[in-house]
């Protein structure tokens, strides 16, 4: 039978007279917390921007780019300066703002750390140098293992001089890969040799949950207020510790679900459980993985579709990296 206050051959329940789109997300500005766009070609650079990426973190620390092995000070301390170099460029071509994390990332033994340690506080010095990261526990390193005890130490340090300059810092939490579908598949969609990697100085089951425990220790034995912590690469195993148990922000990396099936789906869910104040989401898009630089509007949507309020998700995807960081 026709409803009455349509007209329609039969009934289409799928139809109301008030519209169900909400325009007010297809504009939204995000930051990406986590990327490493200056290694992105400018199209992939130009999709974040298309896409409505207002300012992102752009993380220097990406030894992994460096020829030599074993990598050196002056390796990183060049990637660094490269990064840097690449800010005003980026910005200038594609618009949206960038700032640098500038880090020791323990997946390869740096040589002579001590005297990368002590350049840092000199880039801190620099507005365009937002964060300390990424940094953390590394499971297993590329080509030159280094033992926990010694990255514990790196990683400390570097909390310590970022408590100093007042400044935030984003975390690698070790992710939990898909090991069949990664190691087995020959990784035609990342360009590290996974045969270089080290025996793993983390054993226990349950690796990512383990490392951000040992991270969160060296923040406290560091005098780093927890609020100044950004644990990026979250995933479903560490959300409710980081949640309960400490006062660091939680970033979902959902640029390549691929890896990690992390997807928005984990940010709804710990959206709903914990609410939106200490959520965040990023790409950490990079050159060297396949990664998706429209993950973070795919995500809004997603979100959305999941029955996230508007005002939630602009807390996640805006407000919070803003106060951190900005
Ligand atoms: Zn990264």
């Amino acid at each position: 039978m026709n409803d009455p206050e349509f007209p329609t051959q039969r009934a289409v329940p799928q139809f109301t007279a008030e519209p169900a789109h909400a325009s007010e997300l297809t504009n939204i500005p995000w930051i990406d917390v986590h990327n490493h766009a200056h290694t992105l070609s400018w199209d992939d650079r130009e999709k974040l921007a298309l896409s409505g990426c207002e300012a992102s973190i752009m993380i220097g620390a990406a030894y992994y780019w460096a020829p030599y092995r074993p990598v050196r000070a002056e390796d990183v301390r060049s990637l660094w300066d490269e990064a840097l170099a690449r800010t005003r460029p980026i910005e200038r071509s594609h618009l949206f703002e960038v700032k640098l994390g500038l880090g020791v990332h323990t997946w390869s033994r740096v040589e002579n750390v001590e005297k990368l340690l002590a350049s840092l506080p000199g880039y801190l010095e620099l507005d365009v140098v937002a964060a300390v990261g990424e940094i953390g526990v590394t499971k297993s390193q590329h080509v030159h293992e280094w033992e926990l005890d010694a990255q514990r130490d790196v990683i400390t340090e570097q909390m310590r001089i970022a408590e100093e300059y007042d400044t935030p810092v984003i975390l690698h939490t070790p992710p939990t890969l898909n090991e069949e579908s990664v190691i087995g598949s020959r990784m035609p969609v990342y360009e590290v040799d996974l045969e270089l990697l080290q025996e793993p100085v983390l054993n226990e089951a349950g690796t990512s949950l383990q490392g951000t425990k040992i991270d969160v220790e060296c923040a406290r034995a560091a005098g780093l207020p927890e609020e100044k912590v950004v644990v990026s690469h979250a995933d479903p195993t560490i959300t409710e510790y980081v949640m309960e148990s400490t006062d660091c922000y939680l970033s979902f990396t959902v640029g390549y679900p691929w890896l990690t099936g992390v997807t928005a789906a984990d940010v709804a869910d710990a959206v709903e459980t914990y609410g939106p104040d200490r959520i965040m989401i990023d790409t950490d898009c990079a050159g060297v993985i396949k990664s998706d630089p429209f993950a973070i509007k795919r995500s809004i949507f997603e979100l959305h579709r999941r029955g996230i309020d508007t005002d939630d998700i602009r807390k996640v995807v805006y407000e919070n990296p803003r106060e951190v960081f900005f």
